[in-house]
């Protein structure tokens, strides 16, 4: 292989081309990047940056020397906007092609937005860009702030909002927020942060429409009320950014479809982070962006599947002083109990947080700790461990290339924006969309 072109400048594309150079890859690296920004972090974005605890040189995930030992060609600040359908072109936004000989698909997901343009106001949180916007807004004293969806960036968001002293409140359409990632039981004790911070939490009621014509004044809920908000924060789940491939042969289908080596229909080009539905699984975790580019660049460079990506699913969040950790996956039907630390009669983390154990089937699927840091990590080894034999013995399904009458568009929309096949949480998607089910 001469090129190849990694098409996504963020934390996933910089770990497939760390990992191009470090597993001997000595040709030419492409890295196209639509953001101008080189590769940044963005946990901090609606936690430490958000509050301005952290500036923007503590978000840089490389610095100068790395970067120059790359030795790659940044195309930073335009758009890929095509994939011929043998993977050897990348068609950029401003008509130029990078020929190539392999591709690293790594462009991550959108924030889902709210239909129609928004007054000004309202924001979502995904980018560098959108954080900055953001915090310019909250610097400018105390405001009243609504933010819509009760996942885990709209969780932090409000969690930060509260902490610089604006008056929050979330919304949130389900009877209770988090409960596809972890179960009604767990999600009751993190709904219940929200109170410990002083936000208030409306479950069970969707929005009807924003008020406001040139600024946001307030958010009609389906409920018929009605809350006044000098800040609307949009927080309802990301969108796999596929669009760009619309007319390639790859499979796409909420993610673009690979085996568990990340490896496509096509064996020159591997999806990985985000956008990678990798085995009938697309997480949305900072770790497996990490982790995934690891077995793709091998199974690139070698032209076929040799390694695979499966490793125990992991994120962690960061909301109202408390650490939240889960492994594993849950399912509807898991049982949990505590098995560590204390939840208090307020349906609280005690003192010392706790750590709780989901089971299927006699066996510990999944953990949680919340401010329970060394535990979890205990309780995380062991479910890797236990899953080691598993990853010994994958079953690698190549998806199928794409006929031009199998193409659609990609993630079909709902009215109000959400994907048909249902939403996609911001960190784990339902269990129930997944392709082939893969437990830990
Ligand atoms: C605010 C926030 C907080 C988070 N906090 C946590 C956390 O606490 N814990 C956790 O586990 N995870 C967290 N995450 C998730 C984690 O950051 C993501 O899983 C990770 O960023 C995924 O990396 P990625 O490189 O796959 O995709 P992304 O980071 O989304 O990067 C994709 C890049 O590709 C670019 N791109 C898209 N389309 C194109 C195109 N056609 N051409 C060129 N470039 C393109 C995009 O502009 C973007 O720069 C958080 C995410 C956000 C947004």
């Amino acid at each position: 292989m001469r090129t190849v072109t990694v098409v996504g400048a963020s934390l996933s594309g910089l770990h497939a081309a760390r990992e191009l150079r470090a597993q001997g890859f000595d040709g030419r690296l492409v890295i196209v990047g639509e953001e101008p920004h080189r590769p940044y972090d963005r946990p901090p974005l609606s936690k430490d940056f958000l509050i301005g605890r952290a500036d923007e040189d503590r978000l840089a995930l490389a610095d100068a020397d790395e970067t120059a030992g790359l030795d790659a060609e940044w195309l930073l600040g335009v758009r890929a906007r095509g994939l011929d359908p043998r993977g050897r072109g990348v068609l950029l936004g401003d008509g130029r092609t990078v020929s190539t000989d392999g591709v690293v698909i790594a462009t991550g997901a959108a924030a889902r937005r709210l239909p129609g343009p928004g007054p000004a106001g309202v924001h979502t949180l995904r980018t560098l860009d959108d954080a900055r916007a953001l915090r310019g807004e909250l610097i400018r004293g105390p405001r009243r702030i609504v933010v819509i969806g009760g996942g885990f960036i709209g969780a932090e968001t409000a969690s930060s909002c509260a902490r610089l002293g604006h008056a929050v409140t979330v919304v949130e359409a389900a009877p209770l927020p988090l409960v596809p990632q972890l179960g009604a039981e767990m999600a009751a004790v993190c709904a219940g942060l929200h109170r410990r911070g002083g936000v208030e939490l409306i479950t069970g009621t969707g929005v009807a429409a924003l008020r406001g014509a040139a600024t946001v004044t307030g958010v009609e809920l389906t409920d018929g009320r009605t809350l006044p908000a000098d800040v609307v924060i949009v927080g309802i789940g990301a969108v796999p950014d596929t669009a760009w491939l619309a007319g390639s042969t790859l499979a796409l289908q909420d993610g673009v479809l690979c085996d568990e080596g990340c490896v496509t229909a096509l064996p020159q080009v591997v999806a990985v982070g985000d956008v990678a539905r990798a085995g009938g699984i697309r997480a949305e975790h900072w770790t497996s962006a990490t982790e995934q580019p690891r077995a793709a660049v091998t199974n690139l460079l070698a032209g076929r599947t040799l390694a695979t990506a499966r490793t125990v699913p992991y994120f962690w969040s960061d909301q109202y002083d408390s650490r939240i950790q889960f492994a594993g996956r849950y399912r509807e039907g898991d049982t949990v109990h505590l098995a560590e630390g204390e939840i208090t009669d307020d349906g609280l983390p005690g003192e010392s947080g706790f750590l709780a154990r989901y089971a299927r089937d006699g066996r510990t699927v999944a953990v949680l700790g919340v401010d329970r840091p060394r535990a979890f990590m205990r309780a995380r080894r062991e479910l890797q461990r236990a899953r080691q034999p598993e990853v010994r013995r994958p079953e690698v399904r190549r998806p199928e290339v794409r006929r031009p009458e199998d193409r659609r568009p990609e993630g079909r929309r709902a009215e109000d924006g959400r994907s048909a096949d249902g939403p996609s949480d911001d960190r784990q998607p339902p269990e129930r969309q997944e392709a082939a089910p893969v437990g830990p």
